[in-house]
C-alpha cells in the first residue's frame, strides 16, 4: 500500500533533530511521497530546499497562510513568483482565510489570497487552500474567479454538509486530516466523508499538528507525524465502507494526478 500526506509541516522546528528519521519512518509504513507545506516566503524557501534533497519523494508548496497575509505585499510577489517556479513546488498556498485566529487583518487577508488566485492562474499549478470561520468570503472569492485552471483542494476540511456541498459544487478537492480521529471534534465527518467521490479525496496528517486522538499507545511528544497517515486512512476507510487498501489507491491516485507527482518509489527493503 502507497499513501501520500498531502500536507506536512515538515520544516516546522519540532523536526530539527530528526526530520531524516521522520521521512524514514513514514517511508517504513508506506507514507512515500510528501508534499511538504509551505506558509511563508522563508517557509517556502524552506520547504522547497528540503524536497530537493528527497527528488521523487518530497514535494513542496509555496505561498503565504492567512496568519503571515500582512507579509504579503505587492514588492513580495516577484519573489513568490519566482518561488512558483521551481519544479518542487506543486501547488500554490498554503493560502485563503482564517477569522478564526485573526493573525493578519481580514482586508491584508483577502488581498493576499486575490494575489496567490492571481499567481495560481498565471503558473498553471494548483491551490492549497485554508479556510476558517470565513466561508462566505473564501467562497466568493473563489466563485468570482471561476474555476481555478489547474484545481484546488480544500486542507483540513472539519467544515459541515453546507461547506462540502458549496466546496464540491466550486469543484474543490478535499483534505481530511486526523481531525476525523477526534471523537468530540470530527465526528460529524464520519457522516460526510462518504459523500466525497474517490476523485476529489486527499489524506494529510497536518504534522506535527492534529495528533489523532485516538491514537494507542499516545506517543508522549504529542507530535503529530507523516507516518501516522495509515491511520488516519484507516479510519476514513471504515466510514466511507472500503478497504484500506481501495482508500490508500484512489486517495493516492488523486494526489498523484492532481499534484502531477510521478509514481511511487520502490519502499525501501527492509533490513
Ligand atoms: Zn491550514
Amino acid at each position: 500500500m502507497h499513501w501520500i500526506d498531502i500536507g506536512v509541516n515538515l520544516t516546522h522546528d519540532s523536526f530539527d533533530a530528526d526530520r531524516d528519521e521522520v521521512i524514514a519512518r513514514a517511508a517504513d509504513r508506506g507514507v512515500t511521497q510528501l508534499v511538504v507545506t509551505g506558509a511563508s516566503l522563508a517557509g517556502s524557501a524552506a520547504a522547497i530546499a528540503l524536497a530537493r534533497r528527497y527528488p521523487g519523494r518530497l514535494f513542496a508548496t509555496a505561498g503565504v497562510h492567512p496568519h503571515h497575509a500582512h507579509e504579503l505585499g505587492p514588492q513580495e510577489l516577484p519573489q513568490l513568483r519566482e518561488l512558483l517556479r521551481a519544479p518542487e513546488v506543486v501547488a500554490v498556498g498554503e493560502c485563503g482565510l482564517d477569522y478564526f485566529r485573526d493573525y493578519s487583518p481580514r482586508a491584508a487577508q483577502r488581498q493576499a489570497f486575490e494575489y496567490q488566485l492571481q499567481l495560481a492562474a498565471e503558473c498553471g499549478k494548483p491551490l492549497f487552500l485554508h479556510q476558517r470561520d470565513a466561508h462566505a468570503d473564501f467562497t466568493s472569492a473563489l466563485r468570482s474567479r471561476g474555476r481555478a485552471p489547474a484545481g484546488a483542494v480544500a486542507h483540513c476540511f472539519t467544515g459541515g454538509d453546507r461547506e462540502l456541498a458549496a466546496y464540491l459544487d466550486l469543484g474543490l478537492s478535499i483534505g481530511i486530516t486526523g481531525w476525523f480521529c477526534d471523537e468530540r471534534r470530527g465526528a460529524h465527518l464520519a457522516q460526510l466523508v462518504g459523500r466525497i467521490p474517490p476523485q476529489r479525496l486527499m489524506l494529510e496528517t497536518d504534522a506535527p499538528y492534529l495528533l489523532p486522538r485516538d491514537l494507542t499507545p499516545r506517543p508522549h511528544s504529542r507530535r503529530n507525524e507523516p507516518m501516522y497517515l495509515p491511520h488516519i486512512g484507516a479510519a476514513v476507510a471504515r466510514a466511507r465502507a472500503e478497504t484500506p487498501e481501495d482508500c490508500a489507491a484512489h486517495t493516492s491516485a488523486h494526489a498523484r494526478a492532481f499534484f502531477g507527482l510521478p509514481q511511487a518509489p520502490e519502499s525501501r527493503p527492509r533490513g
